[in-house]
């Protein structure tokens, strides 16, 4: 049994069952035993890999739809150019050297990360030889146009989940039982917060809800609302999530989420309707990343850069690009949801 098993099981005979959002919370984010606050945990030798680390192409198109959107909202200087759990800070290295020929972009990009975890914030200061400011939260954001991309961020946030039951719902908590973290259910109580979800479910299903997403969703929108921008949410879910959909991964690999808190990523697909409609500003459809990566010209992108390549490297650069986008891959699985000012046009890649 780790540490960090140890901790959570004398919480909860202290205290009583904690919320499924409360273990997530404490697995990810323990000031010292979890498990963001204490590894790098992206990349084959890692827990899993993303995106960026596929291949630089996935962050230079999102750099050129972030750039274009800038220049038609009137090129506005200075502007924050934003990045939500920059992990190794490979997507905003990427952004910054497509964006490179992008007239004047760069001399008005105020760069802010927003990281929770100091070992990462290590290594994102390593990756980027740019200017960057941390920060926590979006609280102390600058008051100015935000331009914001999050990769594989807002399924990190601690979700909760509500068993439906004959009248109301039981909150599904994290118990003890036979001295190990095991599954529980509260007692049934109405939830008016979940009313519109009546119709979709019947008894015994599961729904999830993830307060943090959505009060983030809420700062992005309105920001963007007052002071221009868009945001580029990348991220696996759907137009509202069904089930238990938290799961954690170890060396690649699915296991218990109970198991291993702190030595393994835990993680809850995005309810991106409910990310939607906490941003007071207006939204795209929700485009599967596949679709969004062709219309931003990868397949082009990605046979300028193989004619320097050979061998090994080609059939790897091969590899990733099938990787990002062919539906069986992450081309489907994942899904982009663009935020932009009410009355404005979608970033290139996304529609409405
Ligand atoms: N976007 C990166 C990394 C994804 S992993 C990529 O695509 O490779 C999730 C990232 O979010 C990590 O950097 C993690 O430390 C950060 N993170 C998780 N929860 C957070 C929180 N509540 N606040 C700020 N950062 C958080």
């Amino acid at each position: 049994m780790n540490k960090l098993t140890q901790h959570l099981l004398a919480r909860i005979e202290a205290h009583g069952p904690m919320t499924v959002a409360d273990f997530m919370g404490e697995a990810l984010l323990h000031p010292t035993l979890g498990y963001y606050t204490t590894r790098d945990p992206l990349g084959a030798d890692g827990d899993f890999t993303t995106a960026p680390e596929i291949s630089q192409m996935f962050g230079e198109l999102i750099g050129l739809s972030l750039a274009q959107a800038w220049l038609d909202q009137g090129a506005p200087a200075p502007f924050t150019l934003a990045e939500l759990g920059p992990g190794r800070g490979t997507l905003m290295a990427d952004i910054l050297r497509a964006t490179r020929a992008a007239p004047g972009f760069h001399a008005a990009a105020q760069i802010h990360l927003i990281e929770a975890s100091p070992t990462l914030r290590a290594k994102q200061r390593a990756t980027l030889s740019a200017e960057v400011t941390w920060h926590d939260n979006l609280d102390t954001l600058p008051d100015q146009p935000l331009f914001l991309v999050a990769n594989e961020f807002f399924d990190a946030l601690p979700i909760r989940q509500y068993q439906r039951g004959a009248e109301g719902w039981h909150e599904r908590l994290v118990a003890m039982r036979d001295g190990t973290l095991s599954f529980a259910l509260g007692p049934e109580l109405p939830q008016p917060h979940l009313t519109h979800r009546l119709k979709d479910t019947i008894k015994d299903n599961i729904v999830e809800t993830c307060p943090q997403a959505a009060a983030i969703a809420d700062q992005i929108g309105t920001r963007i609302d007052n002071t221009g921008g868009v945001a580029l949410v990348i991220d696996y879910g759907d137009w509202r999530a069904q089930g238990d959909t938290l799961q954690a991964l170890q060396d690649h690999a699915f296991i218990d989420p109970l198991t291993a808190p702190g030595e393994s990523d835990l993680t809850a697909h995005v309810d991106f309707e409910a990310l939607a409609q906490a941003a007071p500003c207006a939204h795209s459809h929700l485009t599967p990343q596949g679709v969004f990566l062709e219309r931003l010209g990868i397949t082009a992108r990605a046979q300028a850069l193989a004619t320097q390549l050979t061998g090994a490297a080609l059939d790897s650069h091969i590899a990733a690009h099938r990787r990002l986008t062919h539906p069986e891959e992450m081309g489907n699985l994942f899904k982009v949801l663009a935020l932009f000012p009410e009355g404005g046009t979608p970033p290139a890649g996304c529609t409405t």
